[in-house]
């Protein structure tokens, strides 16, 4: 029987999801880049696998199912990562309700648990000891350094399952069964989008009718710290608290989230909440904003970086504060709440972006691509009892 073929377009991390599931099911794969290699969100973001970050349920077991396959290739390769866990810092009672209760609602779900200050400072160095009132510890989680990941990935993908990339190649034409790069055709059984940000070339109508905007977020990178500076788990606040749907669960939430509305609201009208992991070079990566528009200003804002890291001041000590690299990225964002975008563009033309609704593509892609290509996909959504499978449009 001849072996079926399939054409992905972009090299991103959902790319390479599905360019493993569909060479893991049988497909000979070819993946369509238009740069010399990823450049994209993908390399831009804090490469941490944030469980954490989702509700229970589908997307919780999403994100583990993601996180057993970054190990497949982690485990194979000498590319840096730590299963380092993350620390939430509480400051004040209502932060330290909102962890009590997550933990409560969590405790036969998630390895997760209460840490008084003491506790939480063995945990983490870096932690600002004065004023800390314990934290929120969780294991689920995993740290790795996005730009070594991407570059590495797809030689993997090559060598374990024969995945074939065109870097250079900007599709500009789809026609099912046909796909073209400039004037040259080429055909595929199943073709899938992954362009992310840029959905508007290839499919402009169904970005003007999909529930979609793009979010930009600036980020920063710190030296390296000195050799006996280990920062351990994923560091985060109260901010990140009231930004992951994961920690909904905590009834308390809406009333830190009511306080922040009020202390912080320069930091939320940017969309901050401030988070920092070391990779294995010793920098320290943190940020980030949110800023969500059509057409982004393509200048980064000075004053951004300062909140970040004057927020990031209050839980974190480092010993060393110079700025290395400072950044943004952009991601669709769904605007109507859904957990990814999942189209039929049009008969064997399927499109795949936003997974957790944008932010959450190195947590969730494995896990979703996986389903999608087994057949099995359900929206994270239908726990919520809101059921979106793949939409057709066409
Ligand atoms: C600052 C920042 C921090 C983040 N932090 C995290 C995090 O810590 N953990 C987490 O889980 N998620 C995080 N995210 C989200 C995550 O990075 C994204 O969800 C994910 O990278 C999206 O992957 P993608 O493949 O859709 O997009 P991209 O990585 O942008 O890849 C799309 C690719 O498609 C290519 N392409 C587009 N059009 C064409 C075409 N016509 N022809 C050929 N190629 C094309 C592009 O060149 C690009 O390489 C973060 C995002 C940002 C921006």
């Amino acid at each position: 029987m001849k072996q079926p073929t399939a054409i992905v377009i972009g090299a991103g991390i959902i790319g390479l999801a599905l360019a493993r599931a569909l060479a893991v099911r049988g497909y000979k794969v070819t993946v369509f880049e238009r740069n010399e290699r990823a450049v994209g969100a993908s390399i831009r973001n804090f490469g941490m696998i944030w469980p954490i970050g989702v509700p229970n349920g589908t997307a919780y077991e999403r994100a583990l199912r993601s996180r057993a396959i970054w190990r497949e290739f982690l485990d194979t390769t000498d590319v840096w990562y730590s299963p380092s866990g993350c620390l939430h810092a509480a400051y004040a009672a209502d932060e330290m309700d909102v962890i009590e209760e997550y933990v409560a609602a969590n405790a036969k779900l998630r390895p997760c648990s209460v840490l008084n200050a003491d506790a939480a400072f063995a945990r983490s160095p870096a932690i600002v000891r004065e004023g800390l009132r314990g934290a929120l510890w969780s294991e689920d989680e995993m740290v790795l350094d996005p730009r070594v990941a991407l570059r590495t990935l797809p030689g993997w993908l090559h060598e374990r399952h024969g995945v074939e990339f065109r870097w250079r190649h900007a599709v500009n034409r789809i026609e099912y069964p046909h796909v073209w790069s400039g004037m040259r055709r080429y055909s595929a059984d199943a073709i899938y989008v992954a362009g992310g940000a840029d959905f508007e070339t290839l499919y402009p109508e169904l970005y003007d009718s999909a529930p979609i905007t793009k979010c930009k977020l600036q980020m920063l990178r710190l030296v390296a710290q000195p050799a006996d500076f280990k920062l351990g788990p994923a560091l985060c606040a109260g901010l990140s608290m009231v930004h992951y749907p994961g920690f909904q669960v905590a009834p308390g939430v809406a009333a830190l989230r009511a306080r922040y509305a009020h202390e912080h609201a320069d930091l939320l009208a940017r969309g901050i909440h401030v988070m920092a992991v070391q990779n294995g070079l010793g920098q320290i990566t943190t940020g980030d904003s949110h800023e969500y528009a059509h057409t982004h200003d393509p200048f980064d804002e000075a004053s951004i970086n300062t909140q970040m890291l004057d927020y990031l001041r209050r839980f974190a000590n480092f010993p060393d504060w110079r700025i290395a690299q400072s950044w943004h990225g952009i991601y669709p964002k769904l605007t109507d709440g859904r957990s990814e975008l999942v189209l039929e563009a049009e008969p064997g033309v399927t499109i795949v972006n936003a997974p957790g609704g944008g932010g959450l593509g190195m947590t969730l892609s494995f896990g979703l691509c996986e389903e999608l290509v087994e057949g099995r996909y359900a929206s994270a959504q239908s726990d919520n009892g809101t059921a979106v499978n793949a939409d057709r449009h066409g």
